[in-house]
C-alpha cells in the first residue's frame, strides 16, 4: 500500500465513508475467496496440466465410435462406453436418463455439375432436409448473393435450384441462410436449394447443420457445398454461362429414437442435494468425428470431475457431469428431459456450466445470473489468472443448460479462443488432431476450479434478478 492510499484508507475509516454495502461485501468476497481457495485452485491447475489425459480420452472416444448423430448405433455405443468408463473412474451415481430424440438420416447423396462441364462437387445435405426423388433433380442453377438479390430475381427462380453464395460475416449472422434458405427459395418457386457453407475458412469442404421448413412454403431439398464451388458457380453465371446440376439426396426423417443423457458425480460432503452441474452434448453431426463439437466439451467436464476424484477433493455440494443428448438439431430433448427429470431439485441447482464452443485455449466464462452471484464468480475466476482463464463476462450459458436456466438456475458457458472453431465446425475436418493437449488441459483446469469452488463456498450462489449482458 502506498503512503497516499494508506492516508486515504485512514480517512475513509475515520469519516465512515458511505461505501455501498454491496461493493464492500463483494470486495470482502474476493479477498476471502482468494485466501481460502488459491492453494486448492493451484493444485487443480498443476494436476490438470501435468498430463494429456483429456486429449487422450477424447481421441479414444472419437477413434472408437466416430461421429455420433442422434438415432445412430454409434452414439448409443459411445454412451455405453462413457458410462462404463465413468464407473471405472470411481465416480458416483453413474447413470443414463432416457430421452427420445429426432432421427434424421442422410443416406446417399451427390451433386454433379452437368453444364457447362461435367464434374462431381463435394456436398453435404443439411440436417432435417427432405431428399430428392430417386433419379435426383436436374435443373439450372440461379446463384444469388443474399435474400435481397433473390427477391430482385424472384421471377427467374421458378423451377431452378437456388444457390445462396452468401459471404461469411459471423456464424450468428450467416447461419440465418442455413436455417431459412429452403423457405426463401421455395417461396420463389425453386425446386431445391444449395448453400455456400457457413464457415470463414476454405478447405473445399462442405459444412452441414440443421435447417428448417415452415408452413408458408413447400418443402424442398437443401444442401451445403464448399465455399470454393459456390464461388465457381457464381463466376460461371456472371460470365453468362448456363449452369445445370443434378442433385441426389436420400435424406429422410424416421420415427423418434430412444437415447440418454449420461451422468456421474462426486456427492457433496455437507449438502449433497445442492448441485453444480456441468457438461456438453454427446451427439454430433454425422461427419468428421465430432471432436470439437462437442466431444471435447463433454470430456473436459468429465475430466474436471475425475480430477477432483483423483485429488481426493470432495466439495460441500455435489458436482455432477452430464453428457446431454440432442443439441445439434436444436430440439434439445436431452436438456428438456434433464429439466423435467430434475424439476424437483432445480431450486437446489447452484450453477450450470456448459462447454460447447470448442476446447481451445480458455479465457474464462460468460455468466448469466444475479449481480451478487456475478461478483462471486468473478472472484472465483481470478483464481485462474495464472493460466489466463480469468475473464468472467456477462451473458453466457449453452443450449443444453438453456431449459434449466429458464427455470432460474444461474448458467455459465466456457469461453475459449474461437478463431479456428468454425473452420472445422460440422465438417469432415472436425477431428481430434486439430485440438492441442495443453489447451484441453487448461480447459479441464478452468472447469474444475470454477465447479469445485462454487460447489464448496459456504453459501450457495445467490439467485435474484438477472441483468442482461
Ligand atoms: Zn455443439
Amino acid at each position: 500500500m502506498t503512503r497516499s492510499s494508506l492516508a486515504l484508507a485512514c480517512l475513509l475509516g475515520a469519516v465512515a465513508w458511505p461505501v455501498p454495502s454491496r461493493l464492500a461485501a463483494q470486495a470482502a468476497d474476493t479477498v476471502a475467496i482468494a485466501a481460502r481457495y488459491q492453494a486448492v485452485a493451484d493444485r487443480l491447475i498443476d494436476a490438470a496440466l501435468a498430463d494429456s489425459s483429456a486429449w487422450q480420452r477424447l481421441a479414444e472416444l472419437t477413434d472408437r465410435f466416430g461421429n455420433r448423430p442422434i438415432g445412430s448405433a454409434s452414439l448409443e455405443r459411445a454412451l455405453d462406453w462413457i458410462l462404463e468408463q465413468m464407473r471405472s473412474d470411481g465416480l458416483e451415481h453413474v447413470q443414463g436418463e432416457p430421452a427420445m430424440v429426432p432421427h434424421w438420416v442422410r443416406g446417399e447423396e451427390s451433386l454433379d455439375l452437368v453444364e457447362p462441364r461435367r464434374t462431381r462437387l463435394p456436398l453435404l445435405g443439411l440436417g432435417g432436409s427432405i431428399g430428392t426423388p430417386k433419379g435426383g433433380i436436374t435443373a439450372p442453377v440461379l446463384v444469388v448473393g443474399d435474400s435481397n438479390e433473390l427477391a430482385a430475381h424472384a421471377a427467374e427462380a421458378r423451377g431452378k435450384i437456388v444457390l445462396f453464395d452468401t459471404p461469411y460475416v459471423s456464424y450468428g449472422v450467416t447461419v440465418q441462410y442455413r436455417w431459412t434458405g429452403a423457405i426463401l427459395a421455395a417461396r420463389a418457386g425453386a425446386v431445391a436449394a444449395l448453400l455456400r457453407s457457413v464457415s470463414p475458412f476454405e478447405m473445399r469442404q462442405p459444412h452441414t447443420g440443421i435447417t428448417h421448413y415452415d408452413s408458408t412454403a413447400r418443402r424442398i431439398p437443401f444442401a451445403a457445398i464448399s465455399i470454393e464451388d459456390a464461388a465457381m458457380l457464381h463466376r460461371m453465371q456472371q460470365r453468362g454461362q448456363r449452369v445445370v446440376v443434378t442433385l441426389k439426396m436420400e435424406a429422410r426423417t424416421l420415427p423418434d429414437a430412444p437415447s440418454r443423457n449420461v451422468m456421474a458425480e462426486i456427492s457433496g460432503s455437507e449438502r449433497p442435494d445442492e448441485v453444480v452441474v456441468m457438461g456438453g452434448h454427446t451427439d454430433s453431426w454425422d461427419v468428421g468425428t465430432g471432436a470439437m463439437d462437442d466431444g471435447g466439451g463433454v470430456v473436459v467436464a468429465w475430466e474436471a470431475v475425475r480430477l477432483l476424484k483423483r485429488l481426493g477433493l470432495r466439495p460441500r455440494r455435489t458436482v455432477r457431469v452430464v453428457g446431454w443428448v440432442n443439441e445439434e438439431t436444436g430440439d434439445d430433448r436431452g436438456g428438456l428431459a434433464y429439466r423435467d427429470d430434475h424439476a424437483a431439485d432445480l431450486a437446489k441447482h447452484v450453477l450450470a456450466i456448459e462447454s460447447d464452443g470448442g476446447v481451445f485455449r480458455p479465457s474464462g466464462f460468460g455468466f448469466t445470473g444475479s449481480d451478487s452471484a456475478f461478483a462471486i464468480v468473478r472472484a472465483v475466476g481470478r483464481l485462474l489468472a495464472r493460466i489466463g482463464a480469468d475473464t468472467i463476462s456477462r451473458g453466457g450459458g449453452g443450449s443444453d443448460i438453456g431449459p434449466i436456466m429458464e427455470r432460474g438456475v444461474p448458467g455459465m458457458g466456457l469461453n475459449t479462443d474461437g478463431t479456428r472453431y468454425f473452420w472445422y465446425h460440422h465438417s469432415d475436418a472436425d477431428t481430434v488432431d486439430k485440438l492441442d493437449p495443453r489447451e484441453m488441459a487448461e480447459c479441464v483446469a478452468t472447469m474444475a476450479v470454477m465447479a469445485y469452488v462454487v460447489a464448496d463456498l459456504p453459501e450457495p450462489l445467490p439467485r435474484g434478478p438477472v441483468r442482461a449482458p
